[in-house]
């Protein structure tokens, strides 16, 4: 028997928003907790499931109480009242057979006398069929049923979902603990750095720090700035980038529009204390002092498309192929550059 894994530092301010619903017994039909990857919303949505299943919650935390079948249930993974949809592998969209499946489940009776939990992960992960499905449940849902959903993009869920849910975000509520934190986990590490570049998930950020990726992070963004210079061959390059075992291709690309947003970012004025990667703020205001903000945009919005093909069946190589000499033409080409044509005139005028 074990308590139900514990919330963390970070955590407890939204911890008290949560039990509020207990406290007021007035539990969400439908609740969206989103936020940024590794925030610890899983962890966060589980507490509250278990509090909610809980036989005997204590009467003054609204925590769970670890003792009772129902706790033990959870405990073991068993409690025929708590559902977890989500897709079969990460990445992969949820299809409207798994939530066809739930429905005639959530048509019987919860077979506790406390609350049935259906957790979406990543809600975002339903493709249109299945929304469609889940909207059905969420306007006819069953007795003592709460839907909690968890969300990294709560902007791609349809608004009539979006409508009909409580939303808490789960965004950093204490800054300071969650730094603490991630220094006592990794000790001489740089925690407001890590935090940065992690979007401000410290689950995240630990699993940087434990592998490392710092390191690996600066020296693809050496390499992506020699590509702009063609310093290196592109092709090479992208072939490289496609066989390294390192990172998934899909963190190589949020890092890369992580740099052009911080590039876009520098151009409109924003200072180093404002971007997510701090560390390159000379090279990123190079490129932003150089290159032409529209183009910059465009290279993003091809990036942002590119990023959403990772997870089918389209040549990687070929995609990073572009990507990479669309970046290079980005960087070379001063004509279109109006920066560059200022550039050009003001030397010639002298
Ligand atoms: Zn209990």
């Amino acid at each position: 028997m074990s308590m139900p894994e514990p919330i963390f530092p970070w955590q407890t301010s939204l911890w008290e928003q949560l039990s509020a619903y207990i406290a007021c017994q007035r539990i969400p039909q439908a609740l969206l907790l989103y936020g940024p990857t590794g925030s610890g919303k899983r962890v966060l949505a589980e507490f509250f499931a278990a509090a909610l299943m809980c036989l005997q919650p204590e009467n003054d935390t609204r925590r769970a109480c670890g003792k009772c079948q129902s706790c033990k249930l959870l405990a073991a993974q068993t409690h025929p009242d708590f559902l977890c949809i989500e897709p079969e592998e990460t990445g992969k969209t949820l299809g409207v057979d798994r939530i066809r499946q739930l429905l005639p489940q959530l048509a019987l009776k919860p077979q506790y006398p406390a609350y049935r939990i259906v957790l979406f992960q990543l809600a975002e992960n339903m493709n249109r069929a299945a929304a469609n499905a889940f909207l059905k449940s969420l306007e006819e849902p069953g007795e003592r049923t709460s839907f909690l959903l968890i969300s990294e993009q709560p902007g791609l869920l349809p608004a009539t979902i979006l409508s009909r849910c409580q939303k808490i975000a789960c965004g950093l509520a204490d800054m300071q603990a969650a730094n603490d934190w991630l220094n006592k986990q990794n000790p001489g590490t740089n925690p407001e750095l890590l935090l940065k570049i992690c979007g401000g998930g410290p689950l995240l950020a630990k699993q940087y720090a434990d592998n490392g990726l710092l390191t690996i992070r600066q020296s693809y963004f050496k390499e992506w700035l020699d590509c702009g210079r063609q310093q290196r061959k592109l092709l090479a390059l992208a072939e490289q980038w496609q066989k390294q075992q390192h990172i998934g291709l899909s963190i190589l690309m949020d890092w890369w529009s992580g740099w052009l947003g911080d590039i876009v970012k520098l151009a409109q004025g924003c200072d180093a204390s404002q971007i997510n990667n701090p560390d390159f703020v000379s090279d990123l205001q190079t490129l932003a002092d150089q290159l032409v903000l529209k183009d910059v945009y465009q290279h993003y919005d091809k990036m942002l498309g590119s990023k959403a093909l990772l997870f089918t069946q389209i040549n990687k190589q070929l995609l990073l192929e572009s990507l990479l000499i669309d970046w290079w033409q980005l960087n070379q080409d001063p004509m279109y550059g109006r920066k560059s044509e200022q550039y050009f005139i003001t030397q010639h005028q002298r």
